[in-house]
């Protein structure tokens, strides 16, 4: 949990740092970068030694390369290939966000589904039959998958990504599975997300005006 807190604390340090480059600052200190985000300038030079990020007390830190180091870390430098199982509504809508995710260093290669009337090899993104699946994984070295398949189909399809060594998993589908030590499974549940904000505006609305 620690980890995955510090990578999101490491996001929030890039979109700070993108920020002040464009505001033509050039380095930095700790405890601006604190003030900025709402933690303490001890636990940024923590997060900056943790991942190699070298500053000096006096001069602070310098923007590009931290922005560099980061991109870095994030695998942002090289392209992460992410295949996605499922093309149905959501899945569809996925594959035709082509460049939105190339512009974040990351490229949907595949889909694939059961249904031999979604399968269209010769598409911008193929689409693959399941019985390709463990074929493409290996060949392309692919880590990260989308499911975006029934809830009814989870389980068996996250079964099988994992089996094939899949390291990260972006589940949509209703039903929340776990992670393991091998595989990280992020659930993405559009419901609960849309529930959370509606019961947050309806706290806000409670709350008396001045
Ligand atoms: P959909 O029915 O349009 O598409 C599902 C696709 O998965 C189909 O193409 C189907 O052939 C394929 N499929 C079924 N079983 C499979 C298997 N074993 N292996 C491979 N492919 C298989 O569904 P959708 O609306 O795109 O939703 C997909 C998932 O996302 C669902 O679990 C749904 O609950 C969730 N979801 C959808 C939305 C939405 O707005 N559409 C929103 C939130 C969550």
């Amino acid at each position: 949990m620690d980890r995955q807190d510090r990578i999101k604390r490491l996001l929030n340090y890039k979109n700070l740092l993108y920020q002040l480059q464009n505001l033509g600052f050039v380095k930095v200190f700790s405890d601006n970068i604190a003030d900025a985000l709402g933690v303490s300038s001890s636990l940024v030079r923590k997060d900056f030694a943790i991942f190699g990020i070298a500053g000096s007390q006096k001069g602070g830190y310098e923007i590009a390369s931290i922005l560099a180091k980061i991109n870095n870390i994030l695998g942002k430098n090289q392209v992460q290939k992410v295949i996605l199982i499922g093309v149905g509504r959501l899945g569809t809508a996925f594959l035709q966000y082509g460049k939105g995710f190339t512009d974040e260093g990351i490229k949907i290669v595949a889909g694939f589904d059961i249904d031999p009337g979604k399968i269209d090899e010769k598409a911008a993104v193929p689409i693959y039959p399941m019985s390709n699946l463990a074929d493409f994984i290996r060949d392309n070295d692919i880590k990260f998958a989308i499911v975006t398949v029934p809830e009814s189909a989870s389980r068996q399809v996250i079964d099988i990504l994992k089996a094939e060594k899949i390291q990260g998993i972006l589940n949509f589908t209703s039903l929340k599975i776990k992670s393991t030590d091998e595989t990280i499974i992020n659930n993405v549940n559009i419901e609960h997300e849309l529930a959370r904000l509606i019961y947050n505006v309806n706290q806000k609305n409670k709350e008396p005006h001045d």
